[in-house]
């Protein structure tokens, strides 16, 4: 009987399954040896599913409510498939929540940086969720989505009220209620 090789990693293929084999070469190395072949054959769909969200920095400078306590968008940034932004209670210079979403699943993580005034032996925690396309279909309404991810955990609920009441201190202090300041346009977003 002839002695078989697979051209690829050189192996004897003689008595190797023929389910496993092209000719005498091993299916795995040639699918190895051609990338799109190798991605088709891992299920990679990430073309099809990967959904690109353009003006993910329209979300900077963006204020809303959630709870009475007043938060803003400062920083927003994207590899192509991880989304990120950064939300700051109103005049915080300390970030309290980074959102990510992963754009080849739509996993949106939300992690919350308790503020150390409120507990210093907290520590960040994420909030998981799952979301769709209509959840990024425009700014107000994934910050409505964060908003409901933070509204959804008692333990953020109480941070909430928490960075309200401390805000409230503030207004009140001096000459009465001080009108926040906005970087531009979109301000006064009261989503809730
Ligand atoms: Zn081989």
């Amino acid at each position: 009987m002839k002695e078989h090789y697979c051209k690829y990693c050189g192996k004897e293929t003689t008595g190797v399954d023929y389910d496993y084999l092209i000719g005498s070469d091993h299916l795995a190395c040639v699918i190895s040896s051609m990338p799109e072949l190798r991605d088709w054959a891992n299920g990679n769909t990430k073309k099809t599913k990967h959904v690109e969200i353009s003006n993910w920095d329209k979300l900077v400078g963006n204020k809303f409510d959630v709870m009475g306590a007043s938060f803003i968008i400062r920083d927003a940034e994207d590899t192509g498939d991880i989304y990120t932004a950064w939300v700051h209670a109103a005049d915080d210079n300390e970030p309290f929540v980074r959102v990510i979403l992963f754009s080849d699943d739509m996993h949106m993580q939300v992690k919350v940086l308790p503020p150390i005034e409120y507990d210093s032996n907290m520590t960040p925690y994420d909030l998981s969720s799952t979301i769709t396309k209509n959840h990024i279909s425009n700014p107000s309404i994934f910050i409505q989505t964060i908003g409901e991810a933070l509204l959804s955990d008692p333990a953020t609920r109480d941070i909430l009220s928490y960075i309200s009441r401390k805000q409230d201190n503030v207004r009140f202090k001096g000459r009465g209620y001080t009108q926040l300041t906005g970087t531009n346009g979109s301000s006064g977003n009261n989503l809730w």
